[in-house]
């Protein structure tokens, strides 16, 4: 049996996996805000309840919000900030007598959906999240690529690629530069850029909606988004040229975007044709849990992703 782990901001959910993917069994608690002790308890609860629930004893693969750094070992880059600088990968093991293996949540995500998900079968796979932000991983020949600083597939804060006049300099973006390429597309971003162009201040989803039910100025906005997403994503596909792009997050529930961003890319991609493919995540919300209880089938893991 496979523990997989989604620590979250607020939640975290666990789940144990048979070998084929079937799910024993789910479990979602809060999560602690502001103390690491608590958090690493709820954590080992977690597994605790998933192994009494279902009387079996599993490898346990965890998500987090940030990363390992490669060179210490302790968390960087989570946005629950208690988090940072702390050997939560050794804390865990020893709290749990056996190694665990922790990866950044985007990378659960895309790993999940390469494995039995949207992406299954294709050797590389871009899995993209859009929600609050936008993340991102890469998994190749079923392989999570974590990279030598623990952040690869973060595109979210490139500089948006192409930029026309009215899109210099950008929005302020709170890693300290602007125009980034997630002050662009996350939700909030398309959000404020309907309101800056006239409308109320609503999510991405209802301005999708607003679009499909043909009001001008949400059709204008998406098509903004639209042009955006396919500039900022085809830097993407010439430097890693993915097979599939998984589309996961609140803003991957917006169906016109599978047919509008591959219908604009090819101008910025480097070929003549482009069969790169687009798709929505099949498992969803569930890919972050699924995944880090892959993070045990992977071959080649990182040791200095997790102990062993
Ligand atoms: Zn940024």
């Amino acid at each position: 049996m496979r523990i997989g782990i989604d620590l979250g901001g607020t939640k975290i959910e666990g789940i144990a996996l048979a070998a084929d993917g079937r799910e024993f069994h789910r479990r979602r608690i809060a999560a602690p805000q502001g103390s690491y002790d608590e958090s690493v308890r709820a954590l080992t609860g977690l597994v605790d309840a998933l192994e009494a629930e279902t009387r079996e004893r599993g490898t346990v693969g965890v998500g987090i919000p940030g990363a390992i750094s490669p060179a210490t070992g302790l968390i960087k880059n989570a946005n629950s900030t208690w988090l940072i600088g702390k050997p939560l990968a050794e804390d865990l093991s020893r709290a749990l007598a056996r190694p665990v293996r922790l990866a950044n949540d985007a990378n659960c995500f895309a790993l999940s959906e390469a494995t039995d998900g949207a992406g299954a079968g294709a050797a590389v796979v871009f899995g993209v999240i859009i929600g609050t932000g936008t993340g991102g991983g890469v998994v190749v020949n079923g392989r999570v690529l974590a990279g030598a600083n623990a952040i690869a597939g973060e595109w979210g804060h490139n500089p948006m690629p192409a930029a026309e006049d009215d899109e210099r300099p950008g929005a302020a973006c709170y890693c300290g530069r602007s125009g980034c390429i997630e002050t662009w597309l996350s939700g909030p971003a398309l959000s404020r850029d309907y309101a800056t162009s006239g409308g109320d201040q609503v999510s991405a989803v209802e301005i999708a909606a607003r679009a499909a039910q043909g009001e001008a100025r949400a059709t204008a906005a998406m098509a903004r988004y639209e042009r955006r997403f396919a500039r900022a994503i085809a830097s993407i596909i010439n430097l890693l040229d993915p097979d599939v792009i998984v589309l996961g997050g609140g803003l991957s529930n917006i169906e016109r975007l599978y047919a509008n961003v591959p219908a604009l890319w090819s101008p910025f991609v480097f070929s003549d044709r482009v069969d790169t493919r687009l798709v929505r995540a099949k498992h969803g919300d569930a890919s972050g849990v699924r995944g880090a209880a892959w993070l045990w089938e992977e071959s080649g893991f990182r040791p200095s992703w997790g102990s062993r």
